[in-house]
């Protein structure tokens, strides 16, 4: 199977990943994509990213409707801060006959080569650099051969003005899925002093 790999922190999730991974998914033919929110991200402040249940459960929420796409748990279930090295050797000892294509936006492709790991991160998947509305899409420096650049409709969401709007009262409406709309009302989710 050619296995697409969307990390993120998705807090929440919003409709830029999930065009970034249809789009991956259609223009690279893989077979399925997981999303696979992260634990603790290591370049974010513990205390500033919502519990990983809701992170979780926003992501099914958003992608349950689509049969090539599903979740993982790896992430949030191993100790201590997320590296994208760990992900991928866990989703590659899960799945050893799969080819791995790990789908990252501009921002995340330009800072991949000071991840932990970096050699061993490009002989474990091919990576897919996406085009992101106010981001450089490069691959300087990057080996050629794995990686592959893609241009996407252009969404310009981020997590953080998801927040921020919902924070200040403002809607998210057609920003993320109605799903998570609900689920991020329901919990009372972004809003200052309440978790
Ligand atoms: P935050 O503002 O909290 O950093 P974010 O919107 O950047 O959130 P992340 O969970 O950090 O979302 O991103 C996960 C992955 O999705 C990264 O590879 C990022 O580059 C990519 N991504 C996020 N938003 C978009 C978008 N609008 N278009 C393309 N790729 C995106
Ligand atoms: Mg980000």
């Amino acid at each position: 199977m050619r296995l697409g790999v969307m990390g993120g922190t998705f807090d929440p999730i919003h409709h830029g990943h999930l065009v970034a991974a249809s789009e991956a998914s259609h223009l690279l033919d893989l077979d399925e994509v997981v999303f696979v929110p992260t634990g603790q991200p290591y370049k974010k402040n513990v205390a500033q990213v919502s519990p990983a249940e809701h992170r979780y459960l926003m992501t099914v929420v958003a992608t349950a409707s689509n049969p090539r796409f599903t979740v993982s748990r790896v992430d949030i279930e191993r100790e201590g801060p997320t590296f994208t090295l760990d992900t991928l050797r866990d989703l590659h000892a899960q799945r050893p006959d799969d080819e791995l294509f790990f789908i990252t936006g501009a921002d995340a492709l330009a800072e991949i080569l000071c991840w932990k790991g970096a050699d061993e991160l490009f002989r474990l998947a091919h990576f897919v650099g996406v085009t992101r509305p106010g981001h450089e899409l490069s691959g300087a420096g990057l080996p050629q051969n794995r990686v592959t650049l893609l241009e996407v409709p252009a969404m310009a969401i981020s997590s953080t003005d998801c927040r921020d709007r919902v924070n200040d009262g403002e809607p998210v409406w057609y920003l993320v899925p109605d799903g998570v709309v609900q689920y991020i009302g329901k919990h009372h989710l972004y809003r200052e002093n309440t978790t």
